[in-house]
C-alpha cells in the first residue's frame, strides 16, 4: 500500500495567495512567449487590439480572446499548416499527436518538447501519487497513438511515452491496456500475472473488462488492482456509473480527465470530491458558453483552460466542451488545488 502521500509537497499543499502569485507571474511570461512565436496567437490579440504589455495580473485574463476547437480547425485551413499557426518554437518537437480523427473538419494536431514532456511526467507522478499509486509498484496504463501518454519503449527510436516517463520517476514498472475492447483478454492475463495496483483505462475498455471476466468466471480481486482509473475526454464517470464499475468489481473506481488539445490532465483523490488540477501549470476558468462570461461560483458552465507551461504549442483560454463547476476550498487530502466538479459526477 502506498506510504507518500504527496509526490511534490511543496507545489500541491501551495497556500491559494502563493498559487495566485504564481499564476500572476506566469502569465504575462506565458503571453510574451505566444504573442512573439505564434501566427495564431497574434492574430487572435490583434483582432481585439490587445498587446502583451496589456497582460500584467490574472485580472487581464480575460481580456484575452477565448478559443475552441473550430477556431483551432479553421486556422488549420487558413495559415495552411497543420498546427494551424500556433507553433511557438522553431525547432523540430519531438512528439505530435492529434488527439482525434474527426470524420469530417481539419485533424487538429498537438506537439511537445523535451522539455513539455519532462514536466507533464512530473504532473503525473502528483496524479500518480494522489490516486493512491506507490513507489515501485506496478502500473497499468492505456495510451494510444494519439495520445502523449502512449507507451513506446524503444528511447532509440521514439521518445518514450509519458507513462514510462513518469513511471521512472517513481520507479515503477508499466504494462499495457489493449486498445480494442476484443483484446480484453490480454489485459485480464497480464494483470493475472504482474498484479498492478492501478491501472487507467477508458470507460469502454472497462465495460468490456467487466463482461469478460464475468464470462470466464474470473475473480476481479484476482488481477491485483487496488484502483481502476476511467480516463475519459468529456464525460467522466457520473456517480452511477461509478457505483455500479463498483459493485461489479469489488474495487475502488476513480476518474480522470484529458483536454488533449491543450495537453490538460486531471484526476480526482480517493475522496472522490472533484478532480484536482495543478494550479502551477494550467489557470481554469467556467465560462457561459453564449457570452463567454465567467459563470457564478457553484454555477456550470464549460470548462475554460489556459496553459500555463507548455512550449511548442500552448493555448490560452481553450473553451472545452466539458460542463463543470469549480471547487477552492481545500481537499480533505490537504491539496489546495482547484477542483472541478463535472455534471453528475457527485
Ligand atoms: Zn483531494
Amino acid at each position: 500500500m502506498s506510504t507518500q502521500r504527496y509526490f511534490n509537497p511543496a507545489i500541491e499543499l501551495m497556500e491559494r495567495n502563493e498559487i495566485k502569485n504564481l499564476q500572476e507571474k506566469l502569465l504575462p511570461k506565458m503571453v510574451e512567449h505566444v504573442y512573439g512565436r505564434s501566427m495564431f496567437h497574434r492574430k487572435n490579440f490583434d483582432k481585439v487590439g490587445l498587446k502583451p504589455m496589456d497582460v500584467k495580473s490574472l485580472e487581464d485574463l480575460k481580456k484575452i480572446p477565448v478559443a475552441c476547437k473550430t477556431d483551432l480547425e479553421k486556422a488549420v485551413k487558413d495559415f495552411d499548416d497543420p498546427m494551424g499557426g500556433r507553433k511557438c518554437v522553431e525547432e523540430k518537437p519531438v512528439f505530435t499527436f492529434a488527439p482525434e480523427f474527426p470524420a469530417e473538419g481539419e485533424i487538429i494536431y498537438v506537439s511537445l518538447s523535451f522539455g513539455d514532456i519532462t514536466r507533464l511526467a512530473e504532473a503525473l507522478a502528483r496524479q500518480w501519487i494522489m490516486v493512491g499509486v506507490g513507489m515501485g509498484e506496478t502500473v497499468q496504463v492505456q495510451g494510444w497513438s494519439w495520445d502523449p501518454l502512449h507507451m513506446i519503449v524503444n528511447p532509440q527510436i521514439f521518445p518514450p511515452g509519458l507513462s514510462v516517463t513518469t513511471a521512472s520517476l517513481l520507479n515503477c514498472k508499466t504494462i499495457p491496456v489493449e486498445i480494442m475492447p476484443e483484446d480484453i483478454g490480454r489485459t485480464v492475463f497480464m494483470a493475472k500475472f504482474f498484479k498492478p495496483s492501478t491501472v487507467f483505462m477508458s470507460r469502454k475498455t472497462l465495460d468490456a473488462m467487466v463482461k469478460f471476466v464475468e464470462k470466464e468466471g474470473i475473480n476481479p480481486k484476482d488481477l491485483g488492482y487496488r484502483t481502476v482509473v476511467v480516463r475519459e475526454s468529456k464525460n467522466v464517470l457520473s456517480a452511477d456509473e461509478r457505483k455500479i464499475f463498483e459493485e461489479k468489481l469489488g474495487l475502488k473506481i476513480q476518474s480522470m480527465l484529458d483536454v488533449r488539445e491543450n495537453l490538460f490532465y486531471a484526476s480526482d483523490c480517493p475522496n472522490i470530491d472533484g478532480l484536482h488540477v495543478w494550479e502551477d501549470m494550467y489557470i481554469v476558468e467556467v465560462l457561459d458558453p453564449e457570452k463567454l462570461e465567467s459563470v457564478g461560483l457553484g454555477e456550470y458552465g464549460k470548462l475554460t483552460i489556459t496553459n500555463l507551461f507548455a512550449e511548442v504549442v500552448p493555448l490560452l483560454r481553450y473553451r472545452s466542451d466539458v460542463d463543470v463547476t469549480l471547487n477552492f476550498e481545500v481537499c480533505g487530502c490537504g491539496r489546495t488545488h482547484v477542483r472541478i466538479v463535472p455534471q453528475n459526477y457527485k
